[in-house]
């Protein structure tokens, strides 16, 4: 789970792509996931709840793969017009999680 590296505070993948939205050239990102994965890094998220800036580095890498892949699944998911994500990602990478471990749990993946 994505949390602010301040305050610990858990922290929705989906507000964290609306504050990424207001790029340029966001679209062009989710055709290139290095480009996407690099700018995530450099980029300066605002926690919503303690209000301090932090760069995207802080964040799990792996989970934000995750997100770029899941925004080119569900293409039409976002709404640029409105800059709104309308895809639940946080609970999508939750789920995710919850099924790796089921899977180790019952031996699978062997
Ligand atoms: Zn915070």
């Amino acid at each position: 789970m994505a949390r602010c590296p301040i305050c610990g505070e858990a922290l929705k993948w989906e507000d964290l792509m609306e504050q990424m939205i207001v790029l340029d050239n966001f679209k062009a990102l989710l055709d290139d996931k290095d480009a996407f994965l690099s700018t995530l890094s450099e980029f300066v998220f605002k926690c919503p709840h303690c209000e301090e800036e932090f760069y995207g580095k802080a964040l799990d890498m792996k989970e934000a793969s995750r997100v770029f892949e899941l925004l080119n699944d569900f293409k039409g998911s976002i709404d640029y017009e409105r800059g709104k994500v309308k895809l639940k990602l946080t609970n999508l990478i939750a789920l995710d999680v919850m099924l790796e471990e089921w899977d180790k749990r019952v031996g699978r993946g062997k």
